[in-house]
């Protein structure tokens, strides 16, 4: 028998989620994000959920090559462009749409042969300075990319770094704003936590005031189930579902008295009498190695913590409180929904306790954990 550990993938949280994004932007298309393998859910698994996206971006040719090869015909964006000029070979030949960000970027695309035309997305670097042109090199790179042969249609882009804290997003708006009102083009500014915060906040562009969810939004995160600015706000109030469940079982039971320790580098001391359970699932599934005594766990759909440091295969969790029936082969939940009781521990509130993201810790699912899709 394999090891009892198991990630499941909802499609049916898939759809939710993406729905919920339309409500917010309901006269945006949407681009389902999917880069890191479908944020650690995998591209082809994700697929049946996301089909209803009015896109996919993604920043690697071969995951475009992996949507492309589901019999995806719609578009494609590739958010960080080519790396190097061969690249744009593949946009023309699978007609992936790709971001400029870079003058390098541009001398490429000039200097390729292609029989159809390209749509590209140039980006500006409106604050984060991450990538992007600066706001005074982007209308000579927009009149440079306008004047290509090889470009069909130029839409406008840019990414926020404080969508989802207190800083927000009004100075990078109104950098946006100020270089691109009078340009043309399809525009596209939000991620997750924009969508949700402040997708409905007006943009002038054009002559014409829309709102912030403007043509195209590239929702992330939201989409898997996590809210992007936990603990604010939790996905349950921003109405999203898990579409991941990252579940296992006990396979031991420990019987320990006060002064007794757990684990290497004996972390944890018992300070009376304690019933302490094994679980499958280590550092070399995926799950975080920092997660320190007192993050969360379902056992059988009811709420306690693990002790003592992660392993590589093994975690050790409190059972002191949970029924003396409850022992090998009890049900785990790492993050997700319980099959059995419906109880659900958002995969923000482990990553919290661990001190990152819910993004990091979908990411590095091990290749080891098989997965099921529902
Ligand atoms: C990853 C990414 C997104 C999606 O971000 P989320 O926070 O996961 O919604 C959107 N745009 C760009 C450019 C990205 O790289």
């Amino acid at each position: 028998m394999p090891r009892p550990i198991l990630a499941t993938v909802h499609s049916a949280a898939l759809r939710h989620n993406l729905n919920q994004a339309r409500l917010r932007a309901p006269d945006a298309k949407v681009w389902a994000v999917v880069k890191a393998n479908a944020y650690g859910h995998g591209i082809e698994r994700a697929f049946e959920g996301l089909r209803s996206a009015d896109g996919f971006a993604m920043l690697d040719f071969d995951e475009a090559q992996r949507i492309r090869a589901l019999d995806w015909r719609g578009p494609i964006l590739m958010l960080e462009g080519v790396f190097e000029p061969r690249d744009l070979e593949l946009c023309s030949r699978l007609g992936l749409w790709h971001t400029v960000h870079c003058t390098e970027q541009l001398d490429w695309l000039a200097a390729h042969k292609t029989q159809a035309p390209h749509r590209v997305f140039l980006k500006l670097n409106s604050g984060m300075n991450r990538l992007g042109f600066a706001p005074t090199a982007f209308r000579a790179a927009w009149a440079r990319l306008n004047a290509l042969p090889q470009v069909e249609e130029i839409s406008l882009m840019t990414h926020f770094s404080d969508a989802d804290g207190p800083r927000g997003i009004a100075h990078q708006v109104a950098a946006f704003e100020t270089v691109t009102a009078d340009l043309p083009g399809e525009r596209t500014l939000c991620n997750s936590a924009a969508i949700l915060r402040h997708a409905g906040s007006p943009l002038r562009g054009e002559g014409a005031v829309t709102t912030l969810a403007a043509d195209w939004v590239r929702e992330g995160i939201a989409l898997y189930g996590s809210a992007p600015d936990h603990p604010e706000n939790t996905a349950a109030t921003w109405g999203l579902t898990s579409a991941m469940t990252l579940s296992t079982r006990v396979i031991g039971v420990q019987s320990l008295q006060a002064g007794d320790t757990v684990g290497y580098g004996s972390a944890f001391t018992a300070d009376g009498p304690m019933r302490v359970g094994v679980i499958a699932c280590g550092y070399a599934d995926g799950y975080p190695r920092h997660a320190p005594t007192g993050t969360p766990v379902l056992i059988n759909g009811i709420r306690t913590r693990i002790v003592g440091r992660v392993s590589m295969d093994m975690v050790t969790v409190d059972l002191t409180h949970l029924d003396a029936s409850v022992g090998v082969g009890a049900e785990v939940i790492c993050w997700g929904e319980s099959p059995s009781t419906g109880a659900v521990l958002p995969v923000d509130e482990v990553a919290e306790a661990a001190g990152t993201i819910a993004y990091e810790l979908l990411c590095a699912v091990a290749q080891r954990v098989p997965f099921l899709v529902v």
